[in-house]
């Protein structure tokens, strides 16, 4: 083991949007050489937010598309890649019971079949002016929000679907600004004919021109020198204030940023209190399999994404990126992303083929791609932690780990880092909140 060089101020571990971002904002204050560090596992920037080229279509991690609630994000875009980004209005979709109905399901029950719009409708009725006590769970909270026709049909199976876990054990700690919540006259002017009305975060999205979502990554890392890529952090020392990485280099620090995936941290860090230890296993998680597809032919669908509640379905959606992405896709070609979450419970085979080839026999069953179409090019990305699960463990446990890592100067941010369901902008702001505070406490002691 080497010994350890300069202690850098701040050590930033991983280059995905959070970590870049921190560097981003503190290098505005102080561009002394070991002021800050990133140290990253893979061989190119960007985590989860990094694209890739296969066979001339460009592919993100999924789709990543762009949305904008910050004053200052949206400003910072402005700034630094206006000229990059297209604006556009989202079409987003719903299969189910054999048809097409536009997103949200909720307020969108035009198109349905006559007894599916009866029960919404009715259940809807059944809900209002009852004053309930307040939901519990996410189970309870569709039910008074919604009514049961509603719930049964769209929001509890799509949502159990997704997240792999029963409705009545994900609590409410995430829906504000992700679960649209139409007012019931809007849930009944849908169901007469096609609402034009915006509901959601990302109604309105920006996506690259020319490129991925990786021209984001690449923006905020471009005066960025500091960064030592295949370099993975494996333990790290809080008493000592070290990490060793798996080149067997010793880093010293005086802060620590971390945007590992918090469930990582157990195995890394040295000595940890036991009882934070213990905590780990309360944290839940879901993965998602996400396999890209270039196909030989145009226009096979005019929508942006599909959402997918019934299980006889392996991917809870399905988008269409050459409709908001048209550079992404060979001239004369379509592109699609598919989706499918699976976590530690309800697992998904290991076979990828065997996968792909359920994925594609799905594609076929919904009439999006033909028996023998000719696909281009197939892209297939295990991501492990994709999104984090929120049940009643969640606020304590992630707080009492989080506070413990703060009290030994180890920052762990990001939306895995924090363990929290962040967009790119959200991890974008939490960087640079985390930089802010960074720069605070180094005055206080200076
Ligand atoms: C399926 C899916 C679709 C999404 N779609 C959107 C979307 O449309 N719009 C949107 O705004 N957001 C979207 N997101 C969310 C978005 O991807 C994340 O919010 C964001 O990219 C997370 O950034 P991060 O820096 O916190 O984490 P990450 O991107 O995970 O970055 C962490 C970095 O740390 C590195 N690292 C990990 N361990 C080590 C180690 N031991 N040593 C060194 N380096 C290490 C990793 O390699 C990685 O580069 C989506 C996410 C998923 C899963």
């Amino acid at each position: 083991m080497n010994k350890p060089k300069q202690t850098i101020e701040n050590l930033i571990i991983g280059s995905g949007i959070t970590g870049l971002s921190c560097a981003y904002h503190l290098l505005n204050k102080n561009s002394a050489e070991n002021f800050c560090l990133i140290v990253e596992k893979e061989n190119e920037l960007g985590g989860l937010a990094r694209s890739k080229i296969i066979d001339g279509f460009i592919f993100d991690y999924s789709a990543h598309l762009i949305h904008t609630k910050s004053r200052y994000f949206s400003e910072w875009l402005d700034d630094n890649l206006k000229e990059e980004l297209n604006l556009h209005k989202r079409n987003a979709w719903v299969y189910s019971h054999g048809v097409f109905t536009k997103y949200p399901f909720q307020a969108n029950l035009y198109g349905l079949p006559k007894n599916v719009v009866k029960e919404c409708l009715l259940g809807l009725l059944g809900i209002n002016g009852v004053k309930n006590k307040p939901a519990a769970n996410f189970e309870e909270w569709c039910y008074s929000k919604f009514g049961p026709g509603i719930s049964k049909h769209f929001m509890i199976p799509y949502n159990e679907k997704f997240w792999n876990t029963p409705a009545r054990r994900i609590t409410l700690d995430w829906i504000d600004g992700f679960v649209p919540q139409p007012q019931v006259r809007d849930i009944v002017n849908g169901t007469f004919e096609y609402s034009d009305k915006e509901y959601g975060y990302n109604s309105r999205f920006f996506y690259p021109k020319k490129h991925g979502v990786d021209i984001l990554v690449k923006t905020i890392a471009k005066d960025l020198n500091n960064i030592i890529l295949n370099k993975k952090v494996i333990e790290i020392d809080l008493k000592e204030k070290w990490v060793l990485t798996l080149d067997g280099e010793k880093i010293s620090y005086r802060n620590l940023i971390s945007t590992v995936p918090l469930i990582e941290l157990k195995s890394m860090v040295l000595d940890m209190d036991k009882k934070i230890s213990k905590l780990f296993s309360k944290l839940r998680y879901i993965s998602v399999v996400n396999i890209n597809m270039g196909i030989n032919r145009n226009m096979i669908s005019d929508k942006d994404w599909v959402y997918f509640p019934e299980d006889n379905f392996l991917f809870y959606r399905v988008g269409f990126p050459m409709n908001f992405a048209p550079s992404s896709t060979l001239k004369g070609c379509s592109s699609l992303y598919i989706d499918v979450s699976y976590s530690k419970d309800f697992p998904i085979q290991s076979d990828k083929g065997a996968v792909i080839d359920r994925v594609k026999a799905d594609l076929v069953k919904v009439g999006i791609i033909a028996k023998d179409e000719n696909i281009a090019a197939i892209d297939y990305n295990d991501i492990k932690y994709a999104y984090i699960l929120y049940d009643r463990n969640w606020v304590k446990v992630r707080q009492d780990i989080l506070n413990y890592l703060s009290a030994n100067s180890v920052y762990s941010v990001g939306r895995f880092g924090g363990w929290n369901y962040l967009s790119m902008e959200g991890c974008f702001l939490e960087g640079r909140k985390t930089a802010e505070q960074l720069i605070k406490n180094e005055a206080r002691v200076s």
